[in-house]
């Protein structure tokens, strides 16, 4: 590491910069984390509404990772809490229960509905699409037609804002909920193959404010070190570096103000697309333009006070119903009692997954509250009438899209970036990986070490398995 009395800096407070900023301390080593907002936890943040509050989606603590596991359990000890989990499907004016079971499948689909999934199925595996490319060519070879367009067209081409077949097959075999149903429907309707498959999604861990609990702790630990501070309200404006080594970072602050910073070395969860054009001198221009065709999926969060103690039992439930846009829809006194300022009231949080072009992005709050007021009523989770106040929460660039962009992107980016010696991306967007906390959090930690020991940790190795993350092959 360059200049080793310099501070490590860090973009972004989010999961994976403020573990950085951790596992730093935790060696004595002194970091500055750049935040571009007033608060810490990134997509992970806790947002609040006159006492009420809600993540941006829904923010399980589930992982494999063991050391990830760890660092979650010394950060809040006791607050921690285990949840029980529950969960639907709403799709055609029925609630699925998820993971599925398979009378309720047989039951809620019918027994003709259920056959012709069966047929589908068999015909997929007798001929198969034979070029595996699009998200669709995977889930209907893998699953049939007829379960591809029951349990997933929908509900992913909501979240994905794109056909399923332009959405690359990577992305259901990597990681997709969407994958989880699918194997369940399998089992429903062809049998477990011998319990291969074990659900682990009946429980999981959860902050007992919110994610964000997490991600202020951290923040008062790593500042409470002396090692480390977090600035608000400031971003990177120009990347300084030489013979492979970033040597300084000019930020500014929201008022204007600017700063150069000399640094040991950068590691950075921003967005590719917006950090590649903040080098001096510029960075290859095949690589600059690269990171310019990434994509993004954007969010929104419509969070509705009801005047109802109890709604229903569900953490959340997934909405595949096309008629109506809301993606998925949470209940956050499920999550844990506490994030909710007064026990007579429920809270749900209504997401919708869109682009930042679209009018949905830019309608008026008071009319996204109406819009969420009646696509509940219509589902039938709450009347109109109880729904007493509510917020909107825009999140920009919380989906990486697995698109051909980011399939002829990638290697370039990955080549530009593995020419420099003391500088990291991390992350979710700053891998442009759909990585959860837990691998956001695990590529800042191997990031820490390649840096202090040399360790030549492959960080882009992280997250790749073929394997649904809430399920595990059991060994036999
Ligand atoms: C709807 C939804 C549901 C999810 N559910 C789960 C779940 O159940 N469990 C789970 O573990 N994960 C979940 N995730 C994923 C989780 O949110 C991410 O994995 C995690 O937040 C990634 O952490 P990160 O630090 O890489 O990125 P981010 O959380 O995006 O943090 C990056 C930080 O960098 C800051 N930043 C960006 N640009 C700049 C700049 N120019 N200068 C300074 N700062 C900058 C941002 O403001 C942000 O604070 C979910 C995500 C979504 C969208």
């Amino acid at each position: 590491m360059a200049e080793q009395n310099n501070p490590v800096l860090i973009i972004g407070a989010g999961p994976a910069g403020l573990t950085a900023s951790y596992e730093l301390a935790k060696r004595g080593v002194s970091s500055i984390v750049l935040e571009k907002d007033s608060v810490v936890g990134g997509i992970a943040r806790t947002a609040q509404y006159k006492g009420y509050r809600f993540d941006i989606g829904g923010h399980r603590f589930f992982t494999k990772v063991e050391r990830v596991k760890q660092m979650w359990q010394e950060i809040l000890d006791e607050d921690f809490l285990k949840r029980p989990r529950l969960s639907h499907i709403y799709y055609k004016k029925k609630f699925f229960q998820y993971p599925i079971k398979p009378m309720d499948v047989l039951r809620k689909l019918g027994f003709w509905e259920s056959a012709l999934a069966g047929v589908s199925y068999s015909r997929a595996k007798i001929f198969p699409r034979r070029q595996e490319e699009s998200f669709e060519d995977y889930i209907v070879n893998h699953f049939g037609l007829r379960l591809y367009n029951t349990f997933f067209k929908s509900y992913t081409e909501k979240v994905w804002g794109l056909p399923c077949t332009q959405i690359k097959a990577e992305w259901a075999a990597q990681r997709i909920k969407g994958l989880s149903l699918t194997s369940l429907i399998k089992t429903a309707f062809l049998g477990n193959r011998g319990n291969e498959i074990k659900s682990l999604i009946e429980q999981f861990h959860y902050p007992r404010f919110g994610p964000g609990m997490m991600w202020e702790k951290v923040r008062e630990k790593i500042e409470a070190s002396g090692l480390a501070r977090v600035i608000f309200n400031t971003q990177p404006v120009k990347i300084n570096h030489e013979n492979g080594q970033v040597r300084s970072v000019v930020i500014r602050r929201n008022d204007g103000q600017e700063e150069e910073i000399v640094v040991s070395a950068l590691i950075s969860s921003m967005p590719l697309t917006e950090l590649f054009p903040l080098f001096n001198p510029a960075l290859s221009e095949c690589a600059r333009s690269a990171a310019s065709i990434l994509h993004y999926r954007d969010f929104l969060t419509i969070a509705l006070i009801v005047n109802r103690p109890h709604l229903f039992d569900d953490n959340w439930i997934y909405i595949h119903e096309p008629n109506v846009e809301v993606g998925r829809i949470q209940n956050y006194k499920n999550w844990s009692p506490e994030m909710l300022a007064d026990q007579s009231k429920s809270c749900l949080g209504l997401e919708y997954f869109c682009f930042k072009s679209d009018p949905l992005w830019t309608r008026p709050d008071a009319e996204l509250l109406a819009q969420g007021a009646a696509e509940v009523e219509a589902i039938g989770l709450a009347n109109k009438a109880d729904i007493e106040d509510g917020t909107v929460i825009r999140m920009e660039k919380t989906y990486p899209v697995y698109d051909d962009a980011y399939e002829a992107a990638m290697p370039v980016i990955r080549q530009e970036l593995a020419g420099f010696k003391n500088f990291y991306t991390v992350g979710r967007n700053g891998m442009h990986r759909y990585n959860n906390q837990d691998h956001a959090m695990y590529t800042a930690m191997l990031a820490v070490e390649n840096l202090l020991d040399n360790a030549g940790h492959d960080l882009w190795s992280v997250n790749v398995e073929r394997v649904y993350h809430e399920e595990q092959k059991v060994s036999r």
